[in-house]
């Protein structure tokens, strides 16, 4: 059985029991080596496949191979396997092969929610993902979905807002946002969620430090009712209170 796992933001509380359970009872476990390092303690003296970034087709194709023996393994993600995960990427090369192999994709819970959690409520009402890598979106695409979600007055959860090749990404992606929503439209940054130097920021379109965010930050635009509150982000659901 080839098993696709989300582990979750990073610390064990936040994984899922079937997780540990999969993770505790595999014979060999694939996964980018930061991945491994989050879930040293279950994995014990188990086979580990483990690959730098940006190796994922190979990592998955491994996978496969050794599920193929007969071996039960796991190919783990963090947050959820199937957002911006291995879950797709490893169905998709599964249904190009001509034998039958079994996956099970067990879900974890996604930089999103985890982030959203520490902030506050800020995903109380209608919200999407965009992830501002343009490495296998096309960024004309990824502006689409900003107009699209900005004039909609989504609450946008930015993965992947900023890295070292990208820094100029999400100044971009908020000049877009603010063509929509104003200035003081209230921004949440979850760092490094469940992990040791986790941290909330509140901000807003107008105020954000873009330098306080990296490759371990989700960025939630909040939409024009969201607000802050001793310290929360709140989205209101609609109450009349
Ligand atoms: N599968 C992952 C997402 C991978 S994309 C999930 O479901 O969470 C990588 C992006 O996710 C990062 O650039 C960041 O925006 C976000 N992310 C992943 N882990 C995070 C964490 N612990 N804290 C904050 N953001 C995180």
């Amino acid at each position: 059985m080839l098993y696709v796992v989300g582990l979750g933001p990073g610390e064990k509380e936040k994984m899922s029991l079937e997780a540990i359970e999969v993770i505790k009872k595999v014979e060999v476990i694939v996964g980018y080596t930061t991945y491994v390092r989050l879930i040293k303690e279950l994995v014990g003296e188990k086979e580990i496949v483990s690959t730098g970034m940006k190796q994922e087709i190979d990592r998955c194709k491994k996978a496969i191979e050794i599920a193929k023996t007969g071996k039960d393994v796991a190919v783990i993600s963090s947050g959820d396997a199937g957002v911006y995960g291995m879950a797709g990427l490893i169905l998709e090369l599964v249904s190009q092969m001509d034998e039958e192999l079994a996956v099970k994709v067990i879900p974890g819970i996604t930089a999103s929610i985890a982030g959203a959690a520490l902030l506050g409520a800020p995903l109380m009402n209608d919200f999407c993902h965009i992830s501002l890598s343009d490495l296998m979106t096309p960024w004309t695409m990824i502006e689409k979905r900003l107009h699209a979600a900005a004039s909609a007055d989504f609450v946008i959860c930015l993965y992947n807002p900023r890295s070292k090749g990208r820094p100029n990404h999400l100044a971009k992606a908020l000049a877009i946002i603010q063509q929509y929503k104003s200035k003081d439209t209230i921004i949440g940054l979850a760092k490094d969620v469940g992990r040791k130097k986790e941290q909330a920021i509140f901000t807003s379109i107008g105020d954000i430090d873009e330098t306080l965010v990296d490759m371990t930050t989700v960025v939630l635009v909040g939409n024009k009712e969201t607000y802050l509150s001793d310290g929360r982000m709140i989205t209101p659901r609609g109450y009349q209170l």
